[in-house]
């Protein structure tokens, strides 16, 4: 046995009502002016964060969009420097997230991070900016928010429509990491048990969503998503995902959680013990067919022509997922990876694998 495992110092703080813990966070930090970031629909979740922190809040920026666009970047940036900020309360998804990092990458001050999703971007030291229509990533631990305050209560409004892909969004996470080179034993502990949690929570989240006790089990199974990610190179799944949705524009979560199932089949003879842990999680034998069978009962898309994918684009996107190498259980092939977009574009469910 052999592997390094690096603790990253993010204080998590979990459990219904916790936002209420907001202002003794911030103190704790020794914040004294805030900027509370939120998107245009939901900014009166930053005016509550506003109400919560008291004098020690300088203002509201409600204006994150998806994938972070440049321009936006730069305004916000403005923004908190004009108020002379010394501190960012993220609260929403990935888009609401993405956009206090991308302040902070430049200014190296705080964030607390308060999600609404399970994307997982509250955990990781990874940012994106989207600079003249292509989206650029990249690692700097200025970005990694220093408190994560995870509240169920804010959940209960996400829709199922949203809670499903999102969540699998989370589930891919867990899934990559059981066999990204770089996860630690502890690492793979956690993805483990992401899975067991998000699997046995989205049916319920989709099913009743009033039911604080599935939102919580869900957003505990987000948070140890977000932890994996955090820590492991993640492969071919991630990849696939990145490349589909920034050049061709197809939504996020949706993507994700279509191209999980075929991902997980394509590594699942290189990875099995990887994926026979997926299975042990999902209370299954045969991995890459759970994860198509639960989002299929979530009721969230199974087939890339039905999010927006073009079938004559398919040949691009295997090259364009071929031009850069990374770490992948199984070899990349472009006749294993236009099969799996194939399969993807189609909605097939993945054969059974045996793990
Ligand atoms: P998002 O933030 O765009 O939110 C999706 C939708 O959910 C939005 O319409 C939002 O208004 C709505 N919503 C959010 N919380 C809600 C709530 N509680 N109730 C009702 N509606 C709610 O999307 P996302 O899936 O959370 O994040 C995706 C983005 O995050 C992408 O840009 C992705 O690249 C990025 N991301 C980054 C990382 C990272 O580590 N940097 C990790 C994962 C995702």
């Amino acid at each position: 046995m052999q592997f390094i495992h690096e603790s990253r110092p993010v204080r998590v703080v979990f459990g219904a009502g916790r936002i209420a813990h907001l202002a003794e966070e911030a103190t704790r930090l020794g914040l004294q002016r805030i900027l509370a970031i939120s998107t245009p629909r939901k900014r009166f979740l930053a005016e509550r964060v506003v109400e919560a922190l008291g004098d020690r809040a300088a203002g509201v920026y409600a204006h994150a969009a998806m994938h972070v666009p440049l321009a936006t970047a730069e305004a916000a940036r403005a923004e908190a420097a004009r108020l002379g900020c010394d501190g960012y309360v993220a609260i929403g998804g990935g888009s609401t997230i993405g956009l206090a990092k991308a302040i902070a990458l430049e200014s190296g001050l705080p964030i607390i991070a308060i999600p609404t999703t399970y994307s997982g971007s509250e955990m990781t030291a990874i940012w994106g900016l989207t600079i003249e229509g292509e989206k650029r990533t990249g690692r700097d631990e200025r970005v990694r928010p220093r408190v994560v305050i995870y509240d169920p209560e804010l959940t209960l409004s996400l829709p199922p429509a949203i809670a499903g892909p999102s969540g699998i969004n989370a589930l891919a996470h867990c899934v990559e990491a059981l066999y990204a080179v770089d996860a630690s034993p502890v690492i793979q502990l956690m993805a483990e048990e992401g899975i067991r949690a998000l699997s046995r929570s989205l049916p319920v989240v989709a099913r009743e969503p009033e039911n604080l006790e599935g939102r919580t089990l869900a957003l505990y199974g987000a948070w140890l998503a977000g932890a994996a990610l955090g820590a492991a190179t993640l492969g071919l799944h991630h990849k696939l995902c990145h490349m589909l949705g920034g050049s061709f524009n197809l939504p996020h979560a949706e993507v994700h959680t279509i191209i999980l199932p075929h991902a997980a089949a394509y590594n699942a003879p290189a990875a099995p013990d990887a994926l026979a842990r997926v299975a042990r999680a999902m209370g299954s034998t045969d991995a890459p067919g759970a994860l198509f069978d639960l989002a299929a009962a979530l009721g969230a898309p199974t087939a890339l022509r039905d999010i927006g994918m073009r079938f004559e684009d398919l040949d691009r996107a295997a090259d364009l997922v071929l031009r850069s190498p990374y770490p992948n259980p199984a070899p990349l092939t472009r006749d294993g990876i236009r099969q799996l977009l194939d399969d993807a574009y189609h909605g097939r469910r993945p054969k059974g694998t045996g793990v």
